[in-house]
């Protein structure tokens, strides 16, 4: 009985590390004293250009029906994913950002005891939707910082239900190119689900975007996640949504919650899907940002991993204690990034990709960070 008391829930909730994320703004003026608008922050691989135009008109307009429920099918949003992305309505699934689409995943496909694959170095959702589940994690060694997806196969098990891919990854950025992965697809068990997390795809040059949400109509158990947070600037709407054959939407809309998407979220998502012009800034300034901090790099004798997302990943040291450290000397100078020792590579710094002024304070910390 004292044993029971001790403790609420289960053990495998107790043994969660909960999430880091970015330091926000205002927390960083008022430990360091700092002018907020001082601060650049290039450390949660957001949209430097905010949300777009067409998308703060759609939500101005939405505001007047918040006194409704959202639309719990996103009727509009939908229709409207399912013409961008040539499949039906009802193969679509909306999360509350796509870690909803996630943690949905995990909730819907794996019982507690069961396993999920993933790989060393990605995305540490992963690693919290497997652990809140209760169930087993096979974490399959990096190769090159990226997935190791002949190891990935090899490590799937009769008890695997899942397995997570990150293309391209987070905070790695690597990327792995389609027939590698139609590879891995065409060998995968048919009892095993593969989510396909594609947040940075927007981002990859045109002959790397292949056209996963075909794959799905070819693999009755792929699941292909998606997000505005990225590319479309609407990380703090929260929406993001998942592109299945309905076997797999059908089990994720019995765990969804009803109305996880809100109202303004729907109406802006649609905005911004139609707003090319947005997307086509934004991925020029991404590229023109990456030869900046690369160039920055190579002068500063840094060793970074090239990559296919909003972000790069530094080397800083060579010690265990060089993340943390450059870290907080950027830090006292407003800049924020994203420490990654939680991940293992505790030499390494993730730095977003901003616009050209905030990449060169960046720099400008960082050399100084350096030489201290
Ligand atoms: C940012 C990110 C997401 C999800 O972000 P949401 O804001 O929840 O849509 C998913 N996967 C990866 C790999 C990410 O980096």
């Amino acid at each position: 009985m004292s044993n029971l008391s001790k403790h609420y829930g289960p053990e495998y909730v107790r043994a969660i590390a909960p999430y880091q994320a970015g330091k926000p703004i205002a927390e960083v003026a008022r430990e360091f004293g700092l002018d907020e608008a001082s601060i650049v922050k290039l450390a949660s691989n957001e949209n430097p250009f905010g949300v777009p135009e067409s998308a703060r008109q759609a939500m101005a307009a939405a505001v007047a029906e918040l006194g409704r429920y959202p639309d719990a099918n996103g009727f509009d949003l939908k229709g409207a994913l399912s013409r961008r992305y040539d499949v039906p309505a009802d193969w679509i699934t909306l999360g509350n950002g796509s870690n909803d689409i996630l943690e949905i995943a995990a909730h819907a496909f794996v019982e507690r005891g069961q396993s999920v694959v993933y790989s060393q170095y990605s995305f540490a959702v992963y690693a919290l939707a497997t652990q809140g589940v209760g169930a087993r994690h096979i974490v399959v060694p990096a190769r090159a910082h990226g997935h190791d997806l002949p190891a990935m196969l090899a490590a799937i098990r009769d008890d695997t239900r899942l397995v997570f891919i990150a293309n391209p990854n987070n905070p790695t950025g690597t990327f792995i190119p389609a027939a590698d992965i139609e590879a891995f697809l065409a060998k995968v068990p048919a009892h095993v689900v593969v989510v396909l997390d594609e947040a940075y795809n927007e981002f990859l040059a045109p002959e790397n975007q292949f056209e996963s949400a075909q794959w799905v109509k070819r693999y009755p158990n792929l699941l292909v996640s998606r997000t505005f947070s990225k590319a479309y600037g609407l990380a703090g709407l929260r929406v993001g949504f998942a592109i299945a054959q309905p076997a797999l939407t059908d089990l994720m809309n019995r765990i969804r919650q009803p109305f996880n998407v809100n109202s303004l979220a729907q109406a802006a998502a649609i905005a911004a899907l139609n707003d090319q012009a947005f997307l086509q800034r934004g991925a020029e300034n991404n590229n023109a940002g990456y030869q900046q901090f690369v160039a920055a790099f190579d002068k500063l004798g840094l060793a970074y991993v090239p990559s296919y997302g909003n972000f790069v990943l530094v080397k800083v040291g060579d010690d265990a204690g060089a993340g943390a450290r450059i870290n907080l000397a950027l830090l006292k100078q407003g800049v924020i990034v994203r420490p990654v020792g939680n991940y293992g590579l505790p030499e390494w710094l993730r730095i977003s990709i901003g616009l050209p002024e905030e990449n060169d304070a960046c720099i400008e910390a960082l050399t100084n960070a350096l030489a201290e």
